[in-house]
């Protein structure tokens, strides 16, 4: 019998499975247009824990709704690894694929008009996706309710989409997403055609969830006040990752969070460095780079000049 009051056991991992649950290593994705290859991911290295909530943030054309889609299984990679779970999405056949898409992960678009269906309500919107996996009248609407009571949408379940504003729409779109029960859920934007008050009502309602469910997610986002709500942010930069920013919610300050911005070195042996360095160095000119007790010091050349020592 199927569970209905929690999200069952799917998202734990087992006791065997010891591999991230979301695990991308050296991803390609090429695209191919006449005789114009475009190459969208290049190397991409990924760790997603099951459970574990992060934001992917990067300039327009990085490749971030590219490996979105990925993992939505809607395109396909061209090299590399792409584990989701057990399943290689590398290597699967079109119709396990079917069944990836359909069970295994629920998507929110940017575009709020993309998310529901606009001549159902929006309890019968969170049904459609359950009634189309053979789940029975009465669990569907109890479920239904359940997400809209979380989600503080109760007194819309009646009310089509045109009749919400912009983030109710949103708020029914992850309900939709989450109908039957992914362990991952996947957003493109999902805030992007909102302002900051919803948006951050979003985040805090896509966060109530991960934690409530267990439900793994990924959301790409331009919104910087992201980092609160989320586990890690990881910064995409011409398809890799550039470096990655960990919330930890134990050094939390003026309701802010203290994060460390990590520097990574990429496939190319190269060094790159968080963003707002590379903005400071754009302005300010070349940097300076000093050797120091075996640690290498980058400094903007704006900065303040450090107290100097007395060399003599
Ligand atoms: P982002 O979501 O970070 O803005 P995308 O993943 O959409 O970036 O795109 C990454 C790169 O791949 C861009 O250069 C884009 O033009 C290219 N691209 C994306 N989708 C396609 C496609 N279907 N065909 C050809 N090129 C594409
Ligand atoms: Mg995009």
């Amino acid at each position: 019998m199927t569970q209905f009051s929690s999200y069952g056991p799917r998202a734990a991992p087992t006791a065997q499975h010891t591999r991230p649950y979301i695990d991308c290593r050296d991803l390609f994705k090429i695209y191919k247009r006449a005789d114009l290859e475009v190459v969208a991911l290049r190397g991409l290295d990924l760790a997603v824990e099951s459970g574990e909530l992060i934001a992917i943030i990067g300039a327009s054309g990085s490749g971030k709704s590219t490996l979105l889609n990925i993992l939505a299984g809607l395109d396909r990679p061209s090299a590399g690894q792409v584990m989701v779970g057990e399943r290689d999405l590398l290597d699967v056949s079109d119709s396990d694929l079917v069944v990836y898409r359909r069970s295994e992960v629920g998507f929110v678009w940017q575009a709020t008009a993309r998310n529901l269906v606009p001549y159902l309500s929006v309890a019968d919107n969170i049904e459609l996706p359950m009634a189309l996996a053979g789940q029975p009248a009465k669990s569907r609407r109890e479920w239904s309710g359940e997400l809209l009571e979380s989600l503080g949408m109760t007194e819309k379940a009646k009310r089509f989409p045109y009749q919400l504003s912009g983030g109710e729409q949103q708020r029914a779109a992850i309900a939709v997403g989450l109908a039957n029960r992914p362990p991952l859920l996947l957003a493109d934007e999902p805030t992007g055609e909102l302002d900051i008050e919803n948006a951050d009502h979003i985040f805090e309602m896509i966060r109530g969830l991960n934690r409530a469910y267990g439900v793994t997610v990924v959301t790409v986002t331009h919104y910087v006040g992201v980092s609160q709500f989320v586990d890690r942010v990881v910064h995409i930069r011409d398809g890799r990752i550039g470096s990655e920013t960990f919330s930890r919610p134990d050094y939390r300050r003026d309701g802010g969070t203290v994060e460390d911005e990590y520097v990574v070195v990429d496939q190319a042996g190269r060094l790159q460095l968080p963003i707002e360095y590379t903005d400071r160095f754009r302005h300010g000119g070349l940097a300076k780079i000093e050797s120091e007790g075996g640690q290498i010091i980058i400094e903007p050349p704006d900065s303040n000049p450090r107290p100097t020592r007395n060399r003599s």
